[in-house]
């Protein structure tokens, strides 16, 4: 997968080269171009913004400058310029199992289009099944808005040559689009296949099913007083995925109780796992 990202901030985008995304990188299953809109600024001050049309408090980025950024990064004319921060590749995760298949999910568009994602707090929500569609693209665009935002006509004439898609991360309203950028990279690379080195642990993580994962535990077994719920300990696999399960649904049901009625209208869950838990 190649990802670039369009920003006045290309600093903000570092942490895209540590941990699994840097060693996604350095595997060679991920390249990441980070660009200045800037670049292709046409004036001295390097200006990428103006007064809104119609009036109103703040500033609004320009279509003259986004238009010839994107035109030059859909057709790959600047380079993936983002290298891995440190070498990974001598250190595997602990729970990286041998012999383990990894799996892809599956594409759900076929377009020889790149995908332009447009975070802002006016689009569609941001959810794990866009992560899971978009984990298959091979190339993805982010465009980072700053200000009021861009330009509207910029998205409408970026058709000609992306899939655009405006996405939320969150029913709040953040200062630029980088840090929402982390986020779905972060979400999106984790389940391109053979970056996590088990494939269960995206598998069984929330939303993957529908709900929401339950509580985990490690050693020690009692740690200031409290003790493992015993039958994690038990060694029966049975009773430990029933455990498991039964949390899921307490947990869901508590905190996101919309999810729950999914759940039972998709059949993910029955009402007798819902009495259960
Ligand atoms: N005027 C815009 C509005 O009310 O919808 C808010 C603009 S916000 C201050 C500046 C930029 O931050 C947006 O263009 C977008 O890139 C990013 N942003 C802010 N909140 C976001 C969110 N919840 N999800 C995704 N991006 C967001």
């Amino acid at each position: 997968m190649r990802i670039d990202v369009i920003t006045i901030f290309p600093e903000y985008l570092e942490p895209m080269r540590h941990a699994l995304l840097g060693k996604a990188i350095e595997q060679g299953r991920l390249e990441v171009g980070v660009h200045d809109l800037r670049n292709w600024a046409e004036d001295k001050h390097r200006s990428v913004d103006d007064s809104p049309a119609g009036g109103g408090p703040g500033m609004v980025m320009m279509p003259t400058v986004w238009g010839p950024a994107l035109d030059d990064v859909a057709a790959k004319k600047v380079p993936a310029n983002l290298e891995s921060a440190e070498a990974h590749l001598n250190r595997p995760r602990h729970d990286e199992l041998e012999g383990i298949e990894p799996k892809a999910y599956e594409a759900k568009e076929d377009s020889e289009l790149p995908l332009l994602i447009v975070p802002t707090p006016a689009g569609a929500p941001f959810t794990q099944a866009d992560a899971q569609a978009w984990s298959t693209e091979e190339h993805i665009v982010f465009a980072c808005g700053r200000y009021e935002g861009i330009d509207q006509r910029v998205f409408e004439d970026a058709k000609k040559r992306y899939r655009v898609r405006e996405v939320s991360i969150g029913d709040y309203v953040l200062i630029g689009g980088e840090v929402a950028v982390l986020v779905m990279s972060e979400a999106i690379v984790r389940l391109i296949p053979g970056v996590l080195g088990n494939r269960r642990s995206h598998e069984e993580d929330s939303f993957s099913d529908g709900l929401l994962e339950g509580p985990c535990y490690t050693k020690p077994r009692v740690w200031r007083g409290l003790e493992i719920p015993e039958v994690l300990l038990s060694g029966n696999h049975k009773l430990i995925e029933a455990f498991r399960k039964s949390n899921s649904v307490a947990r869901t049901k508590k905190v996101r109780p919309d999810l729950i009625t999914r759940a039972l209208k998709e059949g993910t869950i029955s009402p007798a796992d819902l009495e259960q838990s």
